[in-house]
């Protein structure tokens, strides 16, 4: 079978490997498609190379069928649909306080493990959500992103009629946007890529650059004066955590979703002055799995509209390339079945 390896020094390539046997619990996928994550981007860059194995298989946002089912394995048949949780829980430490799914000991199938860039996956059947016949599987391919934003907005205790912000509009603030949408908020959405931004309003949703309009008026504007009731930080950017705090109204939450690996200044004095509140949400948790499927079963989201590309597995090197020289691109996917 042929698997698409990170061989470092931003370089992917193409091998014919051997199908690894199955242990107890696990399924081997044939895997549809795997979805490109900003994490993999990372990988690519050689900004993880400590934490991944070179050469290694990578990818975790994956639509596939299975296509053996291993010992010990009850409930999953050979041919169900299905997406995959890519979390591999370690052991309890005392401190996870019951979140297995940010336990201490947590691995992240495709980054610490291997990963979906390959034509067959071996994953443990914990890991699996069934995907309705009605789903295609390169929707399926988007319910691991789709279900960050569920489990953001979830975290958040958004209601309807709430005025969200999100700042950032890639593949997750689009999808955080589109979400809150549709479960009847008012939302606006902040980026700097005008063709982001294009594609936004294009989707029917509000839209602000803060690089040539006042974003704390905009977000004025839009709420009556009422000013945002949740803000979600998608951005990673300083420009963002600056934002962030001057959009709540009182008692505002902000959700911080964008990835910070260094430490930022920010305006604590806004917390105390305001009594905002701030909410950490990293990855999800089952259920957020089973509200993504159940969501764009739905169709009532335009997922079709976020994917930017599919290519041929074979081609991944050059999928990194143009994920690179096309910044406003939002999702692509590897097509994993085709030889
Ligand atoms: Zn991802």
């Amino acid at each position: 079978m042929k698997a698409l390896l990170y061989t470092g020094n931003k370089t992917f390539e193409i091998q014919q490997t051997d199908q690894q046997p199955l242990q107890a619990g696990q399924v081997r996928l044939k895997v549809a498609y795997c979805g490109v994550c900003g994490t993999d981007v990372h990988i690519y860059h050689g900004n993880m190379d400590k934490r991944v194995q070179i050469p290694q298989v990578i990818g975790h946002e994956v639509s596939a069928e299975i296509a053996e089912v291993g010992p010990e394995v009850t409930d999953w048949q050979v041919g169900d649909r299905v997406a995959v949780r890519p979390l591999q829980p370690g052991a309890v430490d005392p401190s996870d306080h019951g979140c297995r799914h940010i336990g201490k000991n947590l691995k992240f199938i495709g980054i610490d493990t291997a990963g979906g860039m390959q034509q067959f996956w071996n994953v443990p059947a914990h890991t699996l959500h069934r995907l309705p016949e009605s789903l295609s599987l390169q929707l399926g391919a988007l319910i691991e992103p789709l279900a960050v934003a569920c489990h953001d907005i979830r975290l958040a205790e958004l209601l309807v009629d709430e005025y969200v912000v999100v700042i950032g509009g890639g593949p997750i603030g689009m999808l955080i946007a589109l979400v809150a949408r549709q479960k009847g908020a008012k939302v606006l959405l902040s980026e700097i890529n005008t063709a982001r931004l294009e594609l936004a309003t294009s989707l029917g949703l509000a839209t602000v650059n803060p690089k040539s309009q006042d974003l704390v008026a905009t977000v004025e504007t839009f709420t009556n004066g009422a000013m945002a009731d949740v803000v979600f930080e998608v951005s990673g950017v300083q420009a963002g955590v600056q934002a962030m705090t001057q959009l709540p109204r009182a008692r505002g939450r902000i959700v911080m979703v964008a990835i910070h690996p260094e430490p930022k200044p920010v305006d604590l004095f806004r917390f105390f002055w305001r009594e905002l509140k701030l909410i950490g949400a990293r990855v999800y948790e089952p259920q957020d799995f089973e509200e993504a499927i159940a969501l764009a079963a739905s169709g009532e989201l335009p997922l079709e509209s976020i994917i930017t590309e599919v290519a041929p597995l074979s081609h991944g090197q050059q999928v990194f390339e143009a994920i690179d020289n096309n910044p406003a691109g939002l999702k692509y996917l590897l097509d994993c079945s085709q030889d």
